[in-house]
C-alpha cells in the first residue's frame, strides 16, 4: 500500500479503518460477503485500464485479446455453474441487469407483477421511487398473514386480473424456499415472461441447495458478491433465443465499456464456486442461519415465517418494545453489524421498522460454524433484551476476540499495520 500511502493519505487513512471495521467486527448483513485475494487481486488489475466496448470476438476498440480471455472465461463458467445457455456478465450491478431485462422485452407503461418491497421484495421490482415504478405499471404480491411466505393463489390471482406481460420473483429479504416452478405456471397461464431475480440466493442455487430458477425462468438476473461471493457487479442468464437481445440492451442499450477488472474478477469467483469446497462453505451458510434462528427463537424471539430454509432471518421486535433502528444501533455498538428491515404488514415506517435482516454468508466466510452461532446469538438475545450503551460495551471485546479467532485478509492487514 506504499503508493496509496504516498499519494493519498486521506484515502489510505479510510481503507485502512475499513478493513480494521471489517476484520474486527460481526458483518451479518445478509447481502454482504467477503470476496477472496484472488477476487480483489483481479479487480485491482491493469483490466481496469482498457475500453472493451462490444462482445467477445466483437469489440469496438482494439487491443482487446486478453478482454476476450477473461469475458469467455467467465461467460463459460458462469453457464456451467448455472446450466444455462446464455450468460451475459457486463451488468455492473443486479439493478442494471434487472433493467436490461425489462427493457429486453417490456415497453414503457407495461404491467409487472413482483413482489411487494414491504414484503421482501427489491426496489427495482417497481418500487415507485425506483426507475422501474416509474417507467412501468407494478402490480405487487405479498406473502400471507397467517404463513408469512409467498401466497402462490394470490400471485395467479392478481396475474388473471391484471394480464402482466412479467411476472418477477426473487426477493431481498424472504427467508423461505422460492417455488420457481409455481410462478412459471403462473406465467404461462396468462402469457407473461418469467423473470427471477437470484441475487440473494444465487450462492446457494448454485450449490444445489436452493432450486435452481434456470429451467423455469425466460431471464434469470443476479448479483454476483451476496451469497455468490465474487466482486460487485451483476449477470443475466437466459436462453440462446433472447441472448442476442438481452446483450444489446446492456450494450449498446444501458452500458458503454464493460468493467473488465469487475468482469475479470467475476471469472474467477465462477471459478471458485466450481471447486467443491465451495459447496460445503454454502451448507455451512444454512446451518449457520438455522443455529442462529434456534437460538434466537429459544431467546424469546418471533422469526418472520417461523424460521428460515436459507441464508436469512428476519426477527420481529414489535412485541419486544424495540424498533428496528434502536435494534441497529444497539448491536452494531457491540460490533454485531445487521441492518433494521421491514417486516411483512410492519406498523412502523421504512425508517424505523419493527424488525432486523440477520445473514450469514460473511460470518462463514471467516470459518465460523454451529458452535459461534451459539455465542454470537446469546450476545444478539441479551443485547435486544436489555438494549443498553453499557451492556454493548461489555460484549464489544468479547466479539473482538471472537473475530480474532477467525482472522481475515491477514496479509492486507499486516501491510496497512506496517
Ligand atoms: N436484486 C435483489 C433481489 C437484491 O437484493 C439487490 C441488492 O440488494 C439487487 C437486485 C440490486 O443489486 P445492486 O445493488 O448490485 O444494484
Amino acid at each position: 500500500m506504499d503508493h496509496l500511502y504516498q499519494t493519498d493519505l486521506e484515502v489510505f487513512r479510510a481503507l485502512k479503518a475499513e478493513i480494521l471495521r471489517q476484520t474486527g467486527q460481526l458483518e451479518m448483513i445478509a447481502s454482504e460477503n467477503f470476496a477472496s485475494e484472488a477476487v480483489m487481486e483481479a479487480e485491482g488489475s491493469v483490466f481496469m485500464n482498457k475500453y472493451a466496448e462490444g462482445y467477445p470476438g466483437g469489440r469496438y476498440y482494439g487491443g482487446c485479446q486478453n478482454m476476450d480471455v477473461v469475458e469467455r472465461l467467465a461467460v463459460e463458467r458462469l453457464n456451467t455453474l448455472f446450466g444455462s445457455e446464455y450468460a451475459n456478465v457486463q451488468p455492473h450491478s443486479g439493478s442494471q441487469a434487472n433493467m436490461a431485462v425489462y427493457f429486453a422485452v417490456l415497453r414503457p407503461g407495461d404491467t409487472i407483477l413482483s413482489m411487494d418491497l414491504a414484503h421482501g421484495g427489491h426496489l427495482t421490482h417497481g418500487a415507485p421511487v425506483s426507475f422501474s415504478g416509474r417507467l412501468f405499471n407494478p402490480v405487487f404480491y405479498g406473502v400471507s398473514r397467517e404463513t408469512e411466505t409467498i401466497d402462490y393463489d394470490q400471485v395467479a390471482e392478481l396475474a388473471r386480473r391484471h394480464r402482466p406481460r412479467m411476472i418477477v420473483a426473487g426477493a431481498s429479504a424472504y427467508p423461505r424456499v422460492i417455488d420457481f416452478a409455481a410462478f412459471r405456471a403462473i406465467a404461462d397461464e396468462v402469457g407473461a415472461y418469467l423473470m427471477v431475480d437470484m441475487a440473494h440466493i444465487a450462492g446457494l442455487v448454485a450449490a444445489g441447495i436452493h432450486p435452481s430458477p434456470v429451467p423455469f425462468a425466460h431471464f434469470v438476473t443476479s448479483t454476483t458478491h451476496k451469497t455468490l461471493r465474487g466482486p460487485r457487479g451483476g449477470f443475466i442468464l437466459t436462453s440462446e433465443a433472447h441472448g442476442r437481445l438481452v446483450d444489446s440492451q446492456i450494450f449498446p442499450g444501458i452500458q458503454g465499456g464493460p468493467l473488465m477488472q469487475v468482469i475479470a474478477a467475476k471469472a474467477v469467483a465462477f471459478k471458485e464456486a466450481l471447486a467443491p469446497g465451495f459447496k460445503a462453505y454454502q451448507q455451512q451458510v444454512v446451518r449457520n442461519a438455522a443455529k442462529l434462528a434456534e437460538v434466537l427463537q429459544a431467546g424469546g424471539f418471533r422469526l418472520v415465517s417461523g424460521g428460515t430454509d436459507n441464508h436469512l432471518l428476519l426477527v420481529d421486535l414489535g412485541n419486544r418494545g424495540l424498533t428496528g433502528r434502536e435494534a441497529e444501533a444497539v448491536l452494531e455498538r457491540a460490533g454485531i453489524t445487521v441492518n433494521k428491515n421491514a417486516i411483512p404488514f410492519d406498523p412502523q415506517p421504512p425508517r424505523v421498522t419493527s424488525g432486523i435482516r440477520i445473514g450469514t454468508p460473511a460470518v462463514t466466510t471467516r470459518g465460523m460454524k454451529e458452535a459461534e452461532m451459539e455465542e454470537i446469538g446469546g450476545y444478539i438475545v441479551d443485547l435486544l433484551t436489555r438494549p443498553e450503551a453499557a451492556l454493548a460495551d461489555e460484549i464489544r471485546p468479547r466479539v473482538q476476540a471472537l473475530c480474532g479467532r477467525f482472522p481475515l485478509y491477514r496479509d492486507r492487514l499486516a501491510a496497512y499495520e506496517a
